[in-house]
C-alpha cells in the first residue's frame, strides 16, 4: 500500500457498496461507483453512475401522505461486461471459487484495477484483469479494458457488453418506500460494426441521456474478428460476442462509452454526439495515456504532500483530493451545479447540495478559483428563487434553501424516516437559515483570495447584499433589551429543533446565526465601499436599495443579541442553560455507539431537545470560521466582551456535549482544538480522515462520501497547520505543525500568482514563489509583513 493506492485484497460481500463508494470514478462532470461489472443492484452491489446537476423529481405516497422529492438521478449502467465459456455460467462472484482477487485504485492516475482468478464448476480456471477510467481529459468518455486469460482450458468464450437503462435510485435503503424510478426507455440500437447505444428521458425533468458503446476484442493488440449478436429489450441494449480462445493466451476486450445529455455543452442532440464520438475515439491505451496526462496537471496544481510516519495519513489525504477533484474539476467549471454534500458517489441526500461548500471552497479557493467562481454562480442564477422564498416567509431579501437542487427551491424533505423506530418524523432541518451565511462567507472567501472585484461586482455583491438584506429584516427589535433578535431557526446542530415545551418549532438568538449575521452586514457594507461608484449605483438602483436600508445594516450590525449563560459561555441559542444535562455515560453504557443520539432518544420516546446535547460543533463554528482576533472585534461591535481565557472554556463546555453525529464534527474539532491542545486537535483530524475510509458511521459511506469531512481535512492541512490567513492583500503564515508530522509542501494559487510553494518543517518555513510579471507578494510572518519578487524564496525559522 502507497500513499497512491488504495488496495483491498480479496472479496468481501459485506464490504462491497462501501469499497464501490469509495472507488468511484469521476471527472466532475459525471461519476460511476467503483462497482464490478458483471453485477446488477442486488443485496451486494450497486452499480450507479450520476450526472453532475441531472435531477428528477418524482411523487411518493408515504405515511399517508404524499411527498414530493427531488433526486440526483442514477443513470444508465454502462458498465455491464461479463462473459462465460460456451455453454457455462455468465461470471458470479457467488457461483465460483475465487483463487485470487485484488482490487487498486491507481490515485495518482484515476484508474481502477480489478485482479482475479477463478475455478469455475466445471475445472476451468480463468485469470481476469479489468481496468477502467472516467476520462480527465474528454468528459463524456469512459472505458473499461477486460484482459481473460483461459489457463487451463481452450474453446469459445462469449461476452457481454451492454448498456442498462432499466436502473432506478435504490441504494438508500431509508429512501425504499419512495419512488425511485426516474427514467422512461426510450429507443436502442447499433451503430457501425461494433456499437450499441441507448437513449431514456428522465421522467419529470425531461433530460435526454444517451449512452454508446463500443466493444472490440483484441489479441496482442490487434483486433480479432467475432460474432457478434444485438440483444435489445426497452431499456437495455447488448452486444453477444463469440471469440475462440486458446489456453494460456490472452484475450482483451475494449469496451468505450460516451454519454451525453440533453444539457450538454456544444452538443446538437445527445444521441448523435454520443454516436459520432464513441466512433471517433482511439483505443483504450491511447484514451488512458491522455487521461494520466490530465490528471498529472490536476496533482501538480492540488497536491498536499504530507510526510509523516503514518502513511495512512498522506494516503487518506490523497484520497480525499482525488474524490474532490472527481466531483469538483475543469469539467464543473462550464456547468450549472452546486456541490452535493455526498458527492457524485451515491444517492445519500438525494445529490442536494447543503453548507457544506464552506468546508470544500477553501481547498478550492487557494487551487482552482475558476471552479468556485463557477459554483458562485450556480447560487447567483438561483437568487430569484431565493428572493421568492423569503417573500414567502414574509422576509425581504434572499433566503437560499437549506438543500438545493436542480432550480433553488427548497428541497429538504418535510419527513424523515428514523430506522430504529420505524416512525417518520416531521423534518424542521430547512429552519437552518444559517445556510445564507454559507454562501455570503463563500463569496467573501474567494474575493479574499483572488482579489476579483470584476466577480463581486457582477455576481458576488447582488447576493451579499439581498442576503444581508434578509438578516436586517428577519431580525426583530427588542425595546427592552434595546437589541435585535432573530427567532424560531435553527443552528448547525440539527438536534435541535425547537424548544421542550413549544409547540412551534425554531428556537431563539441561535449563537452562530446571529454573530455571523453580524459578520455578513459588515461584510455587505464594506463590499458597498469596495465597488466602484458607477457599480454601487447601479446596484442601490437595482436593487432599490435606500440609504434607510444601509443604515439598518450597520444598525443592526451592532445589536444583534448574543445569550451567554455561566459566566462567559455563549449560550448556542437562548435558553440553552435551561436544558437538562445528558447522561453520556449511561447512554453509552447502553449502546455501542452514541453519535446518532437523536435516533436512539427517539427511539426511547424522548428527545434530544430536552438535553444540552449537540451532534456537531455549533458555537464552535465560530472559531472556525474567524479568527479569535476577528470574534473578539464582532463581539465588541456587538457591545459583549470576549477575554481570551473563555475561548478555551467555550471550546471545552460544548466539547463536552456534542456526539459528532456530522462528520464535519471532527473537522472542526480538530481545528478549533490545534493550538491549544494538539494531542486532542490530532484524534480528531484522524477521525475526521478515517470518516470515510472506515465508514465510520457505520454504513452512510456506502451511500455516498462526505465531501465536506474530506475537503474540511485537507484544508486543516493546508490552512490550520500553517496559520494561513488571506487578510489585507497579505499572505500569513504561522505554522504550527502537529508533533505527528514532520513536513507539508505544496503550492497554491493566490492573487495572479500561479505557483506559491509552501514547505514546511517543524523548524523553518520557506516560501517559493514561481515567476512571472505579478507583483511582488506579500508574506506575512510573526506580525512582519515581507515582500517575495516573482522567482524568489524566502526561509523563516520557526
Ligand atoms: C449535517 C449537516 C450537513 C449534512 C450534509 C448532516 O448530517 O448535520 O451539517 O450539511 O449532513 O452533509
Amino acid at each position: 500500500m502507497t500513499a497512491w493506492t488504495l488496495a483491498y485484497d480479496g472479496f468481501d460481500p459485506t464490504d462491497e457498496r462501501l469499497r464501490e463508494a469509495l472507488c468511484t470514478l469521476g471527472n466532475g462532470y459525471f461519476a460511476t461507483r467503483g462497482a464490478a461489472p458483471e453485477a446488477a443492484a442486488d443485496d451486494v452491489h450497486y452499480p450507479g453512475t450520476y450526472v453532475a446537476g441531472c435531477y428528477n423529481r418524482l411523487v411518493s405516497q408515504v405515511a399517508g401522505r404524499e411527498v414530493e422529492n427531488e433526486d440526483l438521478v442514477n443513470v444508465p449502467n454502462w458498465l455491464p461486461l461479463t462473459f462465460r465459456p460456451e455453454g457455462g455460467d455468465w461470471l458470479d462472484l457467488r457461483r465460483v471459487e475465487l483463487l485470487d482477487y485484488r482490487q487498486e485504485l491507481d490515485l495518482r492516475h484515476g484508474v481502477l484495477t480489478r485482479f482475479l482468478s477463478f475455478l469455475d464448476p466445471q475445472g476451468r480456471v480463468t485469470r481476469v484483469t479489468q481496468r477502467r477510467f472516467v476520462h480527465m481529459a474528454h468528459h463524456h468518455l469512459a472505458g473499461l479494458e477486460t484482459s481473460i486469460v483461459p489457463e487451463n482450458w481452450s474453446g469459445r468464450l462469449e461476452v457481454r457488453s451492454a448498456l442498462d437503462g432499466r436502473v432506478t435510485n435504490a441504494g438508500v435503503g431509508r429512501y425504499r418506500l419512495l419512488d425511485g424510478r426516474h427514467l422512461v426507455p426510450l429507443e436502442t440500437g447499433e451503430a457501425g460494426d461494433d456499437a450499441i447505444w441507448l437513449l431514456v428521458e428522465t421522467r419529470s425533468s425531461h433530460v435526454r441521456i444517451a449512452q454508446a458503446a463500443r466493444t472490440r476484442v483484441l489479441r496482442d493488440g490487434e483486433p480479432v474478428a467475432v460474432r457478434r449478436r444485438t440483444v435489445r429489450e426497452p431499456g437495455y441494449v447488448a452486444h453477444e460476442l463469440a471469440v475462440e480462445v486458446r489456453e494460456g493466451e490472452p484475450l482483451t476486450v475494449e469496451k468505450l462509452v460516451t454519454l451525453y445529455t440533453s444539457r450538454a455543452r456544444a452538443v446538437a442532440e445527445p444521441l448523435g454526439a454520443a454516436r459520432k464520438w464513441v466512433a471517433r475515439v482511439g483505443g483504450f491505451e491511447e484514451l488512458l495515456e491522455r487521461h494520466i496526462v490530465a490528471w498529472g496537471q490536476l496533482w501538480r496544481r492540488c497536491r498536499m504532500d504530507i510526510d509523516a510516519d503514518d502513511h495512512e495519513v498522506a494516503q487518506t489525504v490523497n484520497l480525499h483530493v482525488f474524490h474532490l477533484l472527481q466531483v469538483v474539476s475543469w469539467h464543473t467549471i462550464d456547468l450549472d451545479v452546486g456541490v452535493p454534500a455526498r458527492g457524485l458517489h451515491g444517492e445519500a441526500y438525494r445529490g442536494h447540495v447543503f453548507w457544506d461548500e464552506l468546508f470544500m471552497f477553501p481547498f478550492l479557493n487557494l487551487r482552482f478559483p475558476e471552479a468556485t467562481r463557477a459554483l458562485l454562480a450556480y447560487r447567483y442564477r438561483r437568487l430569484p428563487e431565493a428572493r421568492w422564498a423569503a417573500r414567502q416567509a414574509g422576509y425581504q431579501g434572499a433566503m437560499y434553501p437549506w438543500q438545493s437542487g436542480s432550480d433553488g427551491r427548497e428541497e429538504t424533505q418535510r419527513l424523515h424516516l428514523n430506522p430504529r423506530s420505524g416512525r417518520w418524523l416531521p423534518d424542521n432541518s430547512h429552519l437552518q437559515r444559517h445556510v445564507n451565511i454559507a454562501v455570503a462567507y463563500n463569496i467573501w472567501q474567494y474575493y479574499q483570495v483572488t482579489g476579483d472585484l470584476e466577480f463581486l461586482g457582477q455576481l458576488g455583491a447582488e447576493m451579499l447584499l439581498e442576503i444581508a438584506r434578509f438578516w436586517a429584516d428577519i431580525a426583530t427589535y427588542n425595546r427592552d433589551l434595546d437589541r435585535y433578535e432573530i427567532l424560531g431557526v435553527m443552528g448547525p446542530d440539527e438536534y435541535h429543533d425547537g424548544y421542550p415545551d413549544r409547540e412551534e418549532p425554531g428556537l431563539d438568538n441561535n449563537a452562530y446565526t446571529n454573530v455571523m449575521a453580524a459578520w455578513v452586514l459588515c461584510r455587505a457594507l464594506e463590499t458597498l465601499h469596495l465597488l466602484p461608484d458607477h457599480r454601487r449605483l447601479e446596484l442601490e438602483e437595482r436593487l432599490r436599495l435606500r440609504q434607510e436600508e444601509i443604515d439598518r445594516f450597520e444598525e443592526v450590525s451592532r445589536k444583534l443579541r448574543v445569550c451567554f449563560h455561566d459566566g462567559d459561555i455563549i449560550s448556542q441559542f437562548e435558553g440553552y442553560e435551561r436544558l437538562q444535562e445528558l447522561d453520556w455515560e449511561g447512554l453509552r453504557r447502553r449502546h455501542d455507539d452514541i453519535r446518532r443520539l437523536d435516533r436512539i432518544l427517539e427511539a426511547e420516546g424522548d428527545s434530544p431537545n430536552r438535553y444540552k446535547a449537540s451532534k456537531q460543533a455549533d458555537v464552535l463554528m465560530l472559531f472556525y470560521l474567524l479568527s479569535a482576533d476577528e470574534l473578539r472585534a464582532l463581539l465588541e461591535r456587538l457591545g459583549y466582551r470576549l477575554e481570551p481565557a473563555a475561548i478555551p472554556r467555550n471550546v471545552d463546555y460544548y466539547l463536552h456535549r456534542t456526539s459528532h453525529g456530522s462528520t464535519l464534527s471532527g473537522v472542526v474539532h480538530a481545528w478549533v482544538l490545534a493550538r491549544s491542545d494538539r494531542a486532542r486537535s490530532w484524534s480528531f483530524f484522524t477521525e475526521a480522515l478515517a470518516s470515510d475510509v472506515r465508514d465510520v458511521q457505520g454504513g452512510t459511506t456506502p451511500e455516498g462520501i462526505h465531501l465536506g469531512a474530506m475537503a474540511g481535512t485537507v484544508d486543516l492541512a493546508q490552512r490550520c497547520f500553517t496559520g494561513l490567513e488571506t487578510r489585507e492583500d497579505v499572505l500569513w503564515l504561522s505554522p504550527s505543525l502537529p508533533e505527528e508530522l514532520d513536513g507539508l509542501d505544496f503550492e497554491i494559487r493566490y492573487r495572479g500568482h500561479w505557483g506559491v510553494r509552501l514547505h514546511v518543517t517543524p523548524e523553518v518555513l520557506q516560501v517559493l514563489v514561481a515567476g512571472s510579471d505579478a507583483a511582488p507578494l506579500k508574506v506575512g510572518v510573526k506580525g512582519e509583513v515581507v515582500e517575495i519578487e516573482p522567482g524568489g524564496m524566502r526561509e523563516f525559522p520557526l
